[in-house]
């Protein structure tokens, strides 16, 4: 294993988004996006799973390597960003919320669903206004 996989191995690889999607949803180009990585798998762990579909830290956002861009997910995570620069501690808390309710009843997570859900319906209104 050469030096370069084994540090894309570790911290994944830079993903450009697709344009439509970035043109879509222009705060999406305020998180970095990677592919890959440690963090998706021990994420996956912590889920059961071999790997989980994303996972956010601070302003950057690790996509399993298999995983489907959708606008969905793409916006969930980034609802994570947002959720990261609003307070410092907020790792703390998410950690709290998922002891305390389990992972999909986390406020965070609610709050995450419910973000990606309501700029999925604004654009499909803009879509329809013209
Ligand atoms: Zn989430």
């Amino acid at each position: 294993m050469g030096i370069a996989t084994l540090v894309s191995a570790v911290i994944g690889c830079p993903v450009e988004l697709p344009r439509g999607l970035v043109e879509r949803y222009p705060e999406l180009a305020a998180a970095r996006w990677r592919r890959g990585g440690l963090p998706v798998r021990v994420g996956g762990w912590c889920l059961g799973q071999r790997s989980a579909a994303a996972i956010t830290l601070w302003d950057t956002v690790w996509l399993a390597p298999g995983v489907t861009l959708s606008d969905e997910l793409l916006l969930h995570e980034l609802r994570h960003v947002h959720q990261f620069q609003a307070s410092a501690a907020f790792p703390a808390w998410y950690l709290w919320e998922t002891v305390r309710r389990g992972y999909s009843r986390n406020r965070f997570e609610v709050d995450a669903r419910a973000y990606a859900a309501r700029r999925l319906g604004q654009s499909v209104a803009s879509t329809l206004n013209g």
